[in-house]
């Protein structure tokens, strides 16, 4: 049962890395490429940066199209391979007070 050999074609499936990173599966990235017209272009993929680090802090889908073109909507999972990409905002953790009790 060997996946290799094939063409380029890839059928992963989107991933999560490190809990806060989208990496989009084959038909998602193909949205974001914009090599097409762009024509009805929705999808967008965000990244935040920290001001601090100025490295990429996450990353997240939204969605711009309709009523919502504007502030736009982050999308819980992939309309593509249904796997779950919100874990980046989701993974909202409160800065109260840098608790170091182990
Ligand atoms: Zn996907």
């Amino acid at each position: 049962m060997s996946t290799q050999g094939q063409d380029g074609e890839r059928n992963y499936p989107c991933r999560i890395e490190d809990g806060r990173f989208v990496l989009p599966c084959a038909s998602l990235a193909s949205v974001f490429d914009g090599n097409s017209s762009g024509r009805g272009r929705a999808l967008y993929l965000e990244h935040l940066t920290n001001i601090k680090t100025l490295k990429p802090s996450r990353s997240f889908v939204v969605m711009r199209m309709g009523e919502h073109a504007k502030k736009g909507i982050i999308l819980n999972c992939c309309p593509f391979c249904g796997e779950r990409i919100d874990a980046p905002v989701l993974d909202a953790t409160p800065t109260s007070n840098g608790g170091d009790h182990g």
